[in-house]
């Protein structure tokens, strides 16, 4: 099964990320317009710390500035611009952002969406399949959130918008016979793809993470050892570094394959990408830019940085 999405457009970004370029864009710019010495260069870490780059990429990228000026005492803000946004390109680039490819044997592809209440799993979840539903693919979603019955509802209505095959269970049932049941209904269906979105809060962490990992152990048996074949791990933007600490928490039992960085519109603090990137090693394969259907992009480094500093 080939899955090529359209790249993302620069312009889905440009809206998305007007707070975090406010933040970064201007003061940056107006930086090097001034003397590049040790109080600039401080300035510099610091406005790269406060936009959540982390501690270590804000060391990276002053040092680079510094050795630059050592180097190229004449280069002009542009350039500067220039290199910083060539080396977060690079940076980004050292994960691979694209979706596993599987054979037509392997198919229907599953995908897990975990992550905790209120970061988006639902929504992703239905953007998600919108996107697979553009690009010519056969969706079913799964209804796994059997501890909120809001929660199915939520996902019903999305999947009836978008006239795609829902699997669900009733409040409070086995969340893992729900998977099941879903892989077992895209197999007879012929889907391509199976998107199970779960819970994000039980009566414990525990107990959480429990469930999770015997929904993992329960797409294996579904599907003959070969599920889940991605464990995407939402997250939202606007929870700064709490963010990473919830995914340090996850990846112990879920081992996400990638991140879903949602509501990255509302926030200034656009370095959220590079420090989660870095700190998890893993890569960001989806960007929620809105509230929209359509507000889910693959993500899309040279996009995304270019918009940042622009
Ligand atoms: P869940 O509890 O993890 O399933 O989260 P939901 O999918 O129910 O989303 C929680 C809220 O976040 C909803 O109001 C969504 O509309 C909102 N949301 C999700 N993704 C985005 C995004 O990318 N941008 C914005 N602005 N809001 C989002
Ligand atoms: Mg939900």
């Amino acid at each position: 099964m080939v899955i090529k999405f359209l790249k993302s457009t620069y312009s889905k970004f440009t809206t998305a990320l007007r707070k975090a370029r406010s933040l970064l864009s201007e003061k940056i710019h107006s930086l090097f317009r001034g003397k590049i010495d040790g109080d600039m260069l401080d300035q510099l870490e610091q406005l790269l710390y406060e936009a959540d780059f982390g501690v270590k990429t804000a060391q990276e990228l002053t040092q680079m500035v510094k050795e630059i000026h050592r180097v190229h005492p004449s280069y002009t803000t542009e350039e500067y611009i220039k290199a910083l946004q060539k080396h977060l390109v690079e940076e980004l680039l050292r994960y691979p952002s694209a979706l596993k490819q599987i054979s037509d044997e392997q198919s229907p592809m599953i995908i897990l969406i975990v992550g905790v209440n209120g970061n988006g799993k639902t929504t992703s979840t239905a953007k998600l399949a919108h996107l697979f539903s553009q690009n010519g693919k056969k969706v079913l979603v799964a209804a796994a959130d059997t501890f909120r019955a809001a929660a199915i509802d939520q996902l019903e209505t999305w999947a009836a918008r978008l006239q795609i095959d829902i699997v669900k269970g009733k409040p409070k049932t086995d969340p893992s016979a729900v998977a099941f049941d879903a892989i077992q209904a895209a197999k007879s269906r012929n889907c391509d793809v199976v998107l199970i979105d779960t819970a994000g809060r039980l009566h414990t962490k525990t107990h959480l993470m429990q469930e999770l990992e015997k929904m993992k152990r329960t797409c294996q048996k579904a599907s003959s050892q070969e599920g889940p074949h991605e464990v995407l791990l939402v997250l939202d933007a606007t929870t700064g570094q709490n963010a990473i600490e919830q995914a340090k928490e996850f990846y112990k039992f879920t081992r996400p394959t990638g991140i879903i960085l949602t509501k990255i519109d509302g926030t200034a603090k656009g370095g959220i990408v590079f420090s989660i990137q870095k700190e998890l090693q893993l890569p960001v394969k989806f960007i929620g830019t809105g509230e929209q259907i359509d507000d889910l992009q693959p993500f899309n480094p040279e996009a995304f940085v270019s918009n940042l500093f622009e």
